[in-house]
């Protein structure tokens, strides 16, 4: 890129998060100037409706005065203090006090970071610690799923079960393990239900139990809808069966609601829509409409008899961020709490759902379309070279990004995601009108892309 537009200076200046390096030097970013509720303006005035809402993360849209106003307010009054060393602002206190009052199951204490990936590397840290104060150190080791997504840190990348963010790495860490991936469309058998699918994903879980010795496995996580796996929506009754293997061979449930927490299913946690009954959990993104970093990790109340007990031999809990429980995330995470229950998002998100599942539906005789998957206001459709056998297309047709691509030049913001799934995933406060003109376009990208062929 040559001259002095900001794409230009971007392409010459900034090293990009999850992007090609080597084509960005050439095509530039796209450039974001401005949003108001699911719409987005870029340099040049084009609007798109933001259909990902940014990376599953800005729930109340772009430009939400009362969550703007909360940031200034904490701003001018205390901008930043930490937690440190007993150290402690009224803003964390009170939204520790909110999550424990919403979370799915009875918890005992907040741990604020700043990310997803800071919030389940702490998760890894804290499953260790407890076992220690148990005075079993040996049960370390932490399962995952295959094309689980869990975040980049060295930790939170190797509980993610995607190969690219291990490659080149040296990951996954030792004492981190992946089990198969709960997608029946992909990995069912022929003639095989999804309930008996469901039930030999749990066996392949006690089979790697097993294996490796229940003594020296600690947790097992997973994120209520897979997101960056490619929305994978398991079978009904797959939290229930792997909830009693894990049960059977005293193993913590840890649940990754970074996505699926704060209304995204329909209800306020994934776990609740799934029945999973967690005795971690982290969050972050939607906990502040993603307006300001933060994320929390909540625990039970043994998990943390068994941290105060370690630091009653060890002194301090060696662990936290500078920012953890900064003030202003955490004034807009309280005030993002509340509009949720001011506004009922979840009765909007419930009521909203059903359009949204619908246009998802009728993309499913898409000639392109292998698999349509929905639940709430998270879907995605699964584009295959032949609809029958469910062949992927070749991964150099890149027909993922291609589509996304499509998609963006008519207006709507999407993700090609784990291959070719093209996700929604937009704003919870988007209408039904929205809903219709967010599909439209959509539609059109693939129309667009489907005349393309590149088969
Ligand atoms: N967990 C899940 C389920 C996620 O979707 C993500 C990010 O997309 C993360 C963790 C990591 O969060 P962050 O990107 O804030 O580090």
């Amino acid at each position: 890129l040559q001259g002095n537009s900001l794409a230009a200076r971007d392409a010459r200046s900034m090293i990009h998060a999850y992007t090609n390096l080597s084509t960005h030097l050439t095509d530039g970013p796209l450039i974001i100037e401005s949003g108001k509720g699911v719409h987005v303006y870029d340099d040049g005035g084009k609007e798109y409706i933001e259909g990902l809402a940014g990376l599953w993360c800005a729930s109340f849209g772009f430009g939400e005065e009362e969550l703007i106003n909360a940031a200034i307010e904490q701003m001018r009054k205390l901008p930043f203090y930490h937690t440190f060393a007993s150290k402690s602002t009224e803003p964390s206190i009170r939204l520790s006090e909110k999550l424990l009052e919403i979370a799915p199951v009875e918890f005992s204490r907040v741990f604020f970071a700043n990310s997803g990936s800071e919030a389940n590397d702490t998760v890894v840290k804290l499953v260790w610690y407890y076992n220690n104060s148990l005075g079993r150190p040996e049960k370390k080791k932490i399962i995952s799923r295959q094309k689980g997504y869990h975040g980049v840190t060295v930790a939170a990348a190797s509980l993610t079960g995607l190969p690219p963010l291990h490659n080149d790495f040296d990951l996954p860490i030792k004492n981190i393990l992946h089990t198969s991936c709960p997608h029946y469309y992909r990995y069912g058998k022929d003639g095989e239900t999804e309930e008996e699918f469901a039930s030999r994903m749990a066996d392949d879980l006690e089979k790697l139990i097993l294996k490796e010795g229940p003594d020296t496995v600690a947790a097992f996580i997973a994120e209520p809808i897979m997101g960056a796996g490619g929305v994978i929506i398991p079978p009904t009754t797959y939290f229930e069966k792997i909830q009693a293997v894990l049960k059977k061979y005293g193993v913590l449930m840890i649940a990754d609601e970074v996505i699926c927490g704060f209304g995204r299913t329909g209800q306020m946690w994934g776990s609740q829509t799934f029945g999973i009954q967690p005795d971690i959990l982290s969050c972050a993104k939607a906990l502040s409409s993603a307006y300001l970093p933060i994320s929390a990790v909540m625990v039970s109340q043994d998990i943390f008899d068994g941290m105060v007990k370690q630091s009653e031999k060890h002194g301090a809990f060696a662990h936290g961020f500078t920012y953890s429980g900064h003030p202003v995330p955490a004034a807009v995470g309280l005030r993002t709490m509340e509009l949720m229950e001011e506004r009922n998002i979840l009765g909007h998100v419930r009521h909203v759902a059903k359009r949204f599942n619908e246009r998802f539906n009728a993309l499913a005789d898409h000639p392109l379309v292998g698999e349509v998957r929905s639940m709430g206001l998270i879907g995605a459709i699964e584009l295959v070279a032949d609809k029958k056998t469910k062949r992927p297309f070749d991964p150099k047709y890149k027909a993922g990004p291609k589509t996304a691509q499509a998609m963006q030049d008519a207006g709507v913001i999407s993700r090609a995601v784990a291959g070719d799934n093209l996700a929604l995933c937009p704003p919870l406060i988007i209408t039904e009108a929205e809903i219709d003109e967010m599909f439209d376009r959509f539609g059109k990208g693939l129309d667009d892309v489907a005349a393309m062929a590149f088969r």
